[in-house]
């Protein structure tokens, strides 16, 4: 989640979405809850530092519509119309971000971005934004890149956008809402809160954004009946404000580095040094699947 967001569109969602979770909680949680400064900053601060790396993807993105893309296939999209093109904009985006979300969870460096969102341990609305600068550009990559290379209109890839903003908000939600058996055709409030859950079984599941057939199709989906996930977050501790996360990713990146070079064959040093950062290198890494589970 990002956005060049105002104060008028953080009173509108507060609005809508403080009382829905008052009236309809999964779990019992305070509004004023744990962090909630640190996702303001979030919130305002973010879409500012995605801003040149998105537009660096849709410039990227124009050049391939341009110099690649057979003209057939570019008039034949730019003939549909906007109520054609809207759902089509939809499917694709989200399959974009299906495959970049798996891929910031199966990649070691590329999971230290997606930590950071996986750093919430109180699931609410304002939890979508908690969200690393690179891993939102990572997501955008997924979704804009082939929307704008296939040439989709600037305003059905809009329109995706606001559908996907308030989707974001809805499935973070502290809310007990399943859709029944649409459960496995759209991402519900449950099967996002899956996603989040500390459970080994649930781990590196539930990737969509939108369509849970997506998983189910590629083998992902976890949404067991009648049970819902006891605890968020992730192992290693994690820092708690603004500053330290964007710099999580980083100093983590940097630790694994030193430990391999320190482990290289001829590299002198204390070994007790070594020791210790392999240490904290292995806290930091999630334990690996349990695929016998
Ligand atoms: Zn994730
Ligand atoms: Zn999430």
């Amino acid at each position: 989640m990002d956005g060049l967001f105002g104060l008028k569109q953080l009173l509108l969602t507060f609005l809508i979405f403080v009382p829905i979770e008052r009236l309809f909680a999964a779990r019992p949680q305070k509004i004023f809850r744990h962090g909630l400064l640190t996702d303001m900053a979030f919130l305002f601060l973010n879409g500012w530092l995605v801003l040149v790396g998105q537009l660096a993807i849709i410039a990227a993105a124009i050049l391939v519509n341009q110099s690649v893309l057979p003209s057939a296939v570019k008039q034949t999209i730019n003939d549909l119309p906007y109520l054609v093109q809207v759902p089509l904009v939809i499917v694709i985006g989200d399959l974009g971000v299906y495959w970049a979300h798996r891929t910031l969870h199966v990649v070691p460096a590329m999971w230290h971005i997606h930590a950071v969102h996986h750093a919430v341990e109180e699931l609410d609305w304002l939890a979508a934004v908690h969200q690393h600068p690179l891993d939102l550009i990572v997501m955008k990559a997924g979704s804009l890149f082939p929307l704008f290379a296939l040439g989709f209109s600037a305003e059905a890839i809009g329109t995706y956008f606001l559908v996907y903003y308030w989707q974001a908000y809805l499935v973070h939600a502290n809310v007990r809402l399943n859709y029944g058996p649409l459960r496995y055709v759209l991402v519900s409030p449950e099967f996002h809160h899956w996603h989040h859950s500390s459970e080994i079984e649930a781990r590196d599941k539930n990737y969509a954004g939108i369509f849970s057939f997506y998983d189910l199709l590629f083998g992902s989906v976890y949404l067991p009946t009648g049970q819902k996930p006891k605890t968020f977050g992730v192992d290693n501790p994690m820092p708690t404000n603004y500053l330290a996360l964007l710099a999580y990713p980083f100093v983590t990146w940097y630790r694994s580095m030193d430990a391999t070079i320190r482990r290289a064959p001829g590299v002198q040093g204390d070994e007790r040094e070594v020791q210790k950062t392999l240490i904290d290198d292995a806290r930091l890494r999630r334990p690996p699947l349990d695929l016998s589970r």
